[in-house]
């Protein structure tokens, strides 16, 4: 199983995974030329696409999802809630046709290709956002971002999983000493807004499970109010003072740049 990163944050996120043929893109942030070149300079073909998973209608998230579904006629996975959404999002000009519109539900695994999917909800000041768990043969690949606060749906996903992508916004010191007008430091930092260092410190400590866990990234870092060293940092910390999870180093993703292609195995 591969997995590319192929951008992750507010400026827009983007993330693939293929298996057997099979590739799914998980939110469409950027725009779609940028995408579209990217994806071709790494050899990827279009036409492997089964489906595009969306997380929530937010722009950077969501921005090109109806331009590469009419291109290559892919089905578009994501809550009722997050479609309504998008329909109505003034930013995206182009509409998901209907026949490509695929509703999911909570906690109802489903599947794409050779992939098992569950979403799950997360909290976030949007409506019907998701965290996605991607199961292929012994690799359960979860992937959790725009969150809020720790809910135990999250809790429960990380403690499953093999790989991890995890959001790491802010550091909060930045943030409180930063550029930002109060209102928005506020919607940040609330419970449906994102989530800083030391709560994905705390969530990995707490919840990563020692026997399944291969490896961490962190995503969605803000550019204004965090450092990738910081970040990474900050979640080392946590994890160094327990034994049997001082193996892991969590890796923040660039912003702007590709990760190249990461395997994926599971030697649990
Ligand atoms: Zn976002
Ligand atoms: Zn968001």
């Amino acid at each position: 199983m591969k997995f590319i990163s192929f951008a992750s944050g507010s400026s827009g996120n983007c993330y693939y995974l293929n298996a057997e043929g099979c590739s799914i893109i998980i939110d469409l942030g950027l725009g779609i030329r940028t995408f579209k070149k990217t994806y071709k300079d790494y050899g990827c073909s279009f036409g492997d696409i089964q489906g595009i998973l969306v997380t929530h209608n937010h722009t950077d998230h969501t921005k090109a999802v109806g331009y590469l579904s009419n291109e290559f006629h892919i089905p578009v996975y994501t809550t009722e809630a997050v479609h309504e959404g998008m329909r109505k999002n003034p930013f995206l000009s182009k509409k998901i046709r209907p026949q490509e519109l695929k509703i999911i539900t909570h906690l109802s695994p489903f599947q794409i290709g050779p992939f098992t999917i569950t979403a799950f909800p997360v909290p976030h000041d949007s409506y019907g956002n998701n965290g996605y768990i991607i199961r292929y043969k012994d690799v359960v690949f979860c992937l959790i971002t725009d969150i809020g606060h720790i809910t135990p749906e999250i809790g429960e996903a990380v403690s499953k999983s093999t790989h991890l992508v995890v959001e790491s916004n802010y550091d909060h010191q930045m943030l409180e000493t930063g550029p930002y007008p109060m209102r928005l430091k506020k919607r940040i930092e609330g419970p449906y807004g994102h989530l800083s260092n030391a709560e994905t410190a705390q969530l990995l400590a707490n919840y990563l499970s020692p026997e399944l866990i291969q490896r961490v990234w962190l995503c969605h870092l803000s550019e204004e109010n965090n450092k990738p060293e910081l970040a990474s940092q900050t979640c080392l910390s946590a994890l160094q003072n327990l034994p049997k999870l001082n193996h892991i180093i969590p890796q923040p993703l660039p912003r702007r740049q590709p990760t190249g292609v990461i395997e994926l195995l599971c030697e649990c």
